[in-house]
């Protein structure tokens, strides 16, 4: 249930709906909209039956929300979120671009990476510190090293930093160490793992899952929502599909359809939907002109000598121009790229 607030109602009626509320055992999740407040209600509202909460002051309506996710839809925020990490904004004006090697390899090497990509626009250095890789005898990355170098990377160029995190025991380095926890496809309806990751209320990047339909998708961000943290962006990183010409499929249409069903920001991430290189810039671009809020990119200072995705990772001068395209797209979509 959704209770939308008058827009001349004071705090004082807004206390007493949340007062009410939390008396008969409900959660309460506030959007605090440019427009106005909207009260996520959660939990067993039978015992309101009693209470007519439309007739309390400040109320304007009450919408009752049949899907399984209730934070996460557009309701909670009609306006769209945009979520602030240290002052960059995604999902306002600017498409957001987060660029980097599939994995941290050494100092050498991504600090290569952090200055190619801050040079295009960037404004998030990616790098994986704990690979979810098919073979446990492939390369697993360099774990907590890596987060470390990951960090030192971002800040000598001032970046902010993005990596995936896929146990709950590593949480608390990635609190020390990055900006952003990413939640790979592989662990994207690890509910155990979005809930404590909803708790730490650092900014998380959601992957879609391998063979996951939009709806579970965003029962998976509603998982981390419901633990009160707001700062979920959506990725879009291609389905498994009977197509086997690419790594997977990129599900173009999947932007369109969250944008009408949730507020929160959708990037796109071409390399793992291609799984090849020479088409990362054509799929960037259909996700951009569908209105994704952004990307996030492998690039890598060498890619044929990279630990793990080779064959996907764009070296400097086609991520350059990769940046180049996205910029002149920007202009056409009425977003901004590089100008803030
Ligand atoms: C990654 O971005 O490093 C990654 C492993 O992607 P995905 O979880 O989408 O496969
Ligand atoms: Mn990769």
């Amino acid at each position: 249930m959704i209770i939308v607030v008058k827009p001349d109602a004071r705090e004082k009626d807004i206390n007493e709906i949340i007062a009410l509320l939390e008396t008969n055992g409900l959660k309460v999740h506030i959007s605090q909209g440019t427009q106005r407040t909207i009260i996520g209600v959660i939990g067993d509202k039978s015992r309101l039956a009693e209470t007519p909460i439309e007739l309390m002051t400040g109320v304007e309506k009450i919408v009752h929300i049949m899907e399984p996710y209730k934070l996460v839809g557009r309701a909670f925020r009609p306006e769209g979120s945009v979520i602030d990490i240290k002052g960059r904004q995604i999902g306002g004006h600017e498409l957001c671009m987060i660029a980097g090697p599939c994995a941290v390899e050494s100092r050498e090497q991504i600090m290569k990476a952090a200055q190619d990509v801050k040079a295009g626009g960037a404004k998030f250095l990616r790098g994986g510190a704990y690979k979810p890789r098919t073979s446990p005898y492939a390369f697993q990355g360099l774990e907590l090293e890596g987060l470390k170098l990951l960090r030192e990377a971002a800040d000598s160029v001032g970046l902010l930093a993005v990596s995936e995190i896929m146990s709950e025991y590593d949480l608390d380095n990635a609190a020390k160490y990055i900006d952003v926890i990413q939640i790979g496809a592989r662990n994207a309806q690890n509910f155990r793992l979005l809930k404590e990751v909803g708790k730490t209320g650092l900014p998380v990047l959601l992957k879609r899952g391998i063979a996951e339909t939009i709806d579970e998708w965003l029962g998976a961000a509603e998982y981390i929502m419901s633990e009160g943290n707001y700062r979920v962006i959506l990725c879009e990183r291609g389905i498994r599909t009977f197509e086997s010409s690419t790594r997977n499929t990129l599900d173009v249409s999947a932007i369109p359809v969250i944008k009408l069903k949730s507020h929160l920001p959708i990037i796109v991430d071409p390399s793992h939907a291609s799984g090849k290189s020479s088409f990362v810039k054509p799929l960037a671009m259909a996700g951009i002109a569908a209105g994704a809020d952004g990307l996030i990119v492998e690039v890598h200072p060498d890619p044929k000598a990279a630990l793990s995705d080779a064959i996907q990772q764009l070296n400097a001068a086609e991520y350059y121009e990769l940046c180049d395209c996205i910029k002149q797209l920007a202009q056409i979509m009425k977003r901004g790229y590089g100008d803030e």
